[in-house]
């Protein structure tokens, strides 16, 4: 029996229009899909109940760990299988895509890299934030917020990231959100500076709260945004209100006005 291939796919951040046409076609024809939530219920959906594991958070808030997902995606290929292994937005940003093909290349298995559209930079576009603008930010940095800015030996760099002037995208960063903001602003960042959360960016129940860095977790409080979330910090955050009266995005149910007028206010 030959060795089967394994995809893996970036779903886009949640809008099943979202996802590229190789996804969907790559949904219907393989005959399992490893999954977590990231894609959202309208993409798991799509997917039929018997082709589907979910290699997520399981029931009692367990995390399925990392190397079963890898030696099942192997175990599944070796059986012959065509598999496709889901991840929300791009497989390569924050998705771990790059241990799984290094576990792949190590057990040789076939595998592809299916591009998506990245929540980093979709989140804050149907938000109506451009990463980047030629009057405001000449460069984006993608960073975590799930680091714990006060250990020492934290692999993000707050103070370097503060001094950028570009646009930061912060992914996993509601938790921590007080944390990094607080090292932005003593690292010397405005703490007039816009802030933006944009949660379940593309899925029907979207929302964007908006602030300062000063503000933004008194914001994040009282709008009570959770994860998955984007942070936008930067001047770019501050563009969104020339063009939200006009923005279309999905549907009406696209914005909680309460929360960006409290966030406004
Ligand atoms: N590979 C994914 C990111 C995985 S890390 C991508 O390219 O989009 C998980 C984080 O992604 C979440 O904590 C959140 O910050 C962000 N995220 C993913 N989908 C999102 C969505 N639809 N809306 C807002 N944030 C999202």
């Amino acid at each position: 029996m030959s060795v089967g291939t394994v995809y893996l796919v970036g779903s886009g951040p949640g809008d099943p229009d979202l996802m590229t046409v190789k996804a969907a076609r790559l949904l219907e024809t393989a005959d399992v899909v490893l999954h977590d939530k990231l894609p959202g219920p309208e993409i798991l959906e799509r997917i039929p109940e018997e082709k589907r594991e979910d290699v997520g958070k399981r029931a009692g808030g367990e995390w399925t760990p990392q190397e079963y997902t890898n030696r099942r995606l192997v175990e599944l290929a070796r059986e012959g299988k065509t598999v496709v292994r889901l991840k929300g937005g791009d497989p390569f940003v924050f998705g771990r895509g790059g241990e799984e093909m290094e576990q792949l290349a190590a057990a040789d298995i076939p595998f592809e890299v299916v591009p998506g559209i990245t929540s980093a930079i979709a989140g804050p576009g149907t938000a109506g934030i451009p990463v980047t603008h030629r009057d405001h930010a000449s460069s984006v940095s993608f960073v975590t917020g799930h680091e714990d800015p006060t250990k020492e030996e934290s692999a993000v760099d707050w103070d370097a990231l503060a001094a950028t002037g570009g646009t930061l995208v912060v992914l996993m960063g509601v938790g921590k959100l007080p944390d990094y903001t607080a090292a932005l602003r003593e690292a010397g960042m405005d703490p007039e500076t816009p802030v933006a959360l944009v949660e379940r960016a593309t899925w029907p129940e979207m929302r964007v709260a908006t602030g300062t860095l000063d503000t933004i977790v008194s914001v994040r409080d009282e709008t009570e945004i959770e994860p998955p979330a984007i942070t936008v910090i930067g001047e770019v955050a501050g563009t969104r209100e020339n063009v939200v009266e006009f923005l279309r995005n999905r549907t009406g149910t696209f914005e909680d006005e309460s929360a960006t007028q409290e966030a406004d206010e």
